[in-house]
């Protein structure tokens, strides 16, 4: 039986997460052709050359051309640019769908483009690394993880099924979500992290040249696990908090809130309202492990030889498919 789920798939935008789904499609036979489209030469040399591509072209129009399935895996800022691009070469029938982080965002920029009687079903796998580029992906990245589905109620239900079986495919669980539930979501348990490790880091870098020194040497105290999260893709996160500006205000105001009432309770000495706080997250930390999120390992962020016995991933692994 063939395992064809799509007989032509085009990807539109060639980094970490499309040259991982197209490792994905490649290992299990998951198409009879993938389409590359991506805008430098370097990258459609790579996608020839990792042998992931039987067709490359610059051009989004050309590249939909006969696509049953178009995943556009660019970051955020140019989906309407290639949205407008690729619309005159979409055929009736094709499913339009993506990965960014951002999804209200996806539907306002690239639903109005598309012809009638193409289906778009916005996707974000929630899986990543702070690594880019064709070379940077591999096929085990989504293994474990989440995939967010927000297709619009009316969606056509069987193109929301194919989509599913997809990201089924590359080892995903699926959850299917309103668009702004989403960005919600991933404002909290995403973008704020990201927003806070960035901070933090570029606090450090605008200490004295001394102090600076001793940052770096001591960084294991905490500071080396921000590090990993602000070494994320500058471009990609621009777009993030452009798109998402709403939900991470909202969610940004809260937390001013919340440091606030810690920075209070240390000036005045409240030593428990300090010992209640820290007890609460110790709790939360608990409950992500007990769902599978993470493991117990005491090293976090730490790559690992040997495999973690409970859920024969290497803490590496858990690390590695953590963001996004
Ligand atoms: P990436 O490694 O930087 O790759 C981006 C790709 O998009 C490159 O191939 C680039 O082409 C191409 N591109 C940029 N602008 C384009 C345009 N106008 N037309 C066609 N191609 C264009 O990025 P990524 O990490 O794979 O992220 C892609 C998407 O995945 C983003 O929307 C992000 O929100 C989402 N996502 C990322 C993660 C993560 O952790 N990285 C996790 C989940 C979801 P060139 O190389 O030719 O410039």
């Amino acid at each position: 039986m063939s395992d064809i789920l799509f007989p032509r798939i085009t990807l539109i935008g060639f980094g970490l997460i499309g040259s991982s789904l197209a490792r994905v499609i490649r290992r299990d036979g998951l198409s009879g052709h993938i389409a590359v489209c991506a805008r430098s030469q370097g990258t459609l040399d790579a996608a020839v050359r990792l042998e992931l591509a039987d067709s490359v072209t610059h051009s989004p129009e050309e590249a939909v051309k006969d696509a049953d399935l178009v995943v556009i895996c660019a970051p955020l800022g140019a989906n309407k640019t290639i949205a407008k691009a690729m619309a005159p070469g979409l055929k009736k029938g094709c499913i339009v769908s993506d990965v960014g982080s951002v999804k209200q965002m996806v539907i306002d920029h690239v639903a109005p483009h598309l012809p009638d009687g193409v289906h778009l079903v916005p996707a974000h796998p929630v899986a990543g690394t702070e690594h880019s580029g064709p070379d940077a992906g591999f096929a085990e990245l989504f293994d474990g993880h989440w995939c967010i589905l927000t297709p619009k109620e009316d969606c056509d239900k069987a193109a929301v099924d194919r989509m599913a079986e997809l990201w089924r495919r590359a080892g995903m669980t699926i959850e299917i979500m309103d668009a702004r539930h989403h960005d919600q979501v991933l404002a909290i348990t995403s973008h704020l992290p990201h927003m806070i490790a960035y901070t933090i880091v570029d606090t450090a870098t605008g200490l004295e040249s001394h102090l600076q020194q001793e940052v770096i040497k001591f960084s294991a105290g905490g500071f080396r696990d921000f590090t990993r999260i602000a070494a994320s893709d500058p471009v990609m996160w621009r777009d993030v908090f452009l798109t998402n500006r709403d939900a991470v205000l909202e969610m940004l105001g809260r937390f001013l809130e919340d440091l606030s009432v810690l920075q209070r309770a240390i000036r005045v000495g409240d030593g428990k309202a300090l010992e209640a706080l820290f007890t609460r997250t110790r709790a939360i930390r608990r409950s992500i492990i007990d769902a599978g999120q993470e493991t117990a390992a005491p090293d976090f962020g730490r790559a690992q030889t040997h495999e973690d016995k409970e859920t024969g991933k290497t803490q590496g692994d858990l690390v590695k498919g953590a963001k996004g």
